[in-house]
């Protein structure tokens, strides 16, 4: 899919803004969209070649399609990866991810702190057809080391981790995986390639909820994977040409151009949630904050490193606070109080939007797990979320207010 010519060696900003399939022969600035289900041939014998994979061309949206190229060209870039492929949302990805890589009797190392609908589909489905799985803690490099088995193949992590920020050491599972002959998969949806470049800390293939800060304005569900061109096209391209987890060129374009403010988006909301975080950690009735940005989080030092915005550590954009002590009872009726006292926030549990949003884990994103897991998972009642946006600081500190000065 011809890519648009451009000089060697531009900073990731600029290939965000530039990167792209070619421009059509109309010239369009901003890149076409191509809704389209299949493609013209211009003979026969092209059409041999083209279905064959012997010449490169469009054919059928359900694996080619320029709007879609042109996003994968520009996340691939931005990741600074050879190669990506789109699909119809973030847990697309990672079955498609699972599809294409494991096989019956293989077995995956994830961190017990990821998503939770990637807990189920590697633990749970793949479980279903043979695959083996091991969950370790997200933090403690030396669980993951001893989870190695000879038939693992999969490392899988996610950093930081929803909701608590668990930051993980991605150097050093690379290491575990590659001297175990296994990949190590990195969700780098918190991070985005604005603040994190996990391939360049050894990581193999890049997964991405495309729904989050990508399109960044919480319009579409989307999903890709970055990695090597080789991988993509000879293990992940079949599976999706068979079975079409497809991302349809409509969200592909909203993507597309929400990937051109993503940095200075990640910027200015990282930006807020450092000013939220530290602002919450005065307040009287919160107890604990987590944001890898302060310097009471347990992993500061690796986060600072690890993730970077204009050559400063950053703490990425979702913050989260426990309120003090309590019983469950009480805390979850006090978490609901400062919840339901916001007037600005959205109650929702997407993240990566302009618009903050503000949730309670223990009775939505991690409301189907049992109060044992939830209590080893470290979310109790008193947990709230807030996933910081683009609104002015004052307003957001004032809207969470309302309800905290009750416990003054
Ligand atoms: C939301 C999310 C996903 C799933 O993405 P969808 O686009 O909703 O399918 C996967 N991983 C993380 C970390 C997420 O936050």
């Amino acid at each position: 899919m011809i890519p648009k010519k451009l000089p060697d060696n531009l900073h990731r900003d600029t290939l965000a803004v530039r990167a792209a399939v070619d421009k059509s022969q109309y010239g369009e600035n901003s890149e076409a969209l191509y809704l389209t289900s299949s493609f013209v041939q211009p003979d026969a014998a092209t059409a041999v070649r083209r279905f064959a994979n012997e010449e490169e061309g469009y054919i059928y949206s359900r694996f080619t399609n320029p709007t879609v190229a042109s996003m994968e060209q520009r996340l691939a870039a931005m990741e600074g990866t050879e190669a990506c492929i789109g699909t119809a949302s973030g847990m697309a990805a990672i079955l498609l991810m699972c599809m294409g890589l494991l096989k019956s009797g293989d077995h995956v190392i994830c961190s017990q702190s990821v998503f939770g609908s990637t807990i189920r589909l590697i633990g749970g489905e793949f479980g279903k057809f043979g695959v083996e799985s091991t969950f370790v803690s997200q933090t403690d490099v030396g669980q993951w080391q001893a989870a190695v088995k000879p038939n693992t193949k999969l490392l899988f992590a996610e950093t930081p981790t929803n909701p608590l920020t668990e930051v993980c050491d991605i150097r050093a599972l690379a290491d575990i995986a590659h001297a175990a002959g296994a990949l190590l998969v990195v969700d780098n949806c918190f991070c985005s390639p604005a603040l994190s470049q996990p391939v360049k800390l050894g990581a193999d293939l890049i997964i991405h909820s495309g729904t989050k800060y990508l399109d960044g304005q919480g319009r579409v569900i989307a999903g890709a994977i970055c990695g090597p061109k080789k991988l993509i096209d000879e293990k992940l391209m079949p599976v999706m040409r068979s079975a079409g987890m497809t991302l349809s060129p409509f969200n592909a374009w909203v993507v597309l151009k929400g990937l051109e403010t993503l940095s200075i988006r990640m910027q200015a909301q990282s930006a807020n949630a450092l000013m939220l975080a530290t602002w919450l950690e005065a307040q009287p009735g919160v107890a604990r904050v987590y944001y890898p940005g302060l310097k009471s989080h347990p992993q500061h030092a690796l986060a600072m490193q690890q993730q970077t915005l204009n050559g400063q550590g950053c703490g990425g954009a979702v913050v989260s606070f426990d309120l003090i002590g309590l019983d469950a009872e009480t805390a979850r009726k006090n978490a609901f109080h400062v919840i339901d006292s916001t007037e600005v926030c959205s109650i929702t549990a997407n993240l990566g939007d302009t618009k903050t949003t503000v949730t309670h884990p223990a009775t939505t994103s991690h409301g189907r797990i049992t109060e044992a897991q939830r209590q080893a998972a470290g979310i109790g009642q008193g947990l709230i979320r807030v996933a910081v946006g683009l609104e002015y600081i004052d307003d957001l500190k004032a809207d969470l207010a309302r309800g905290l000065d009750s416990f003054k």
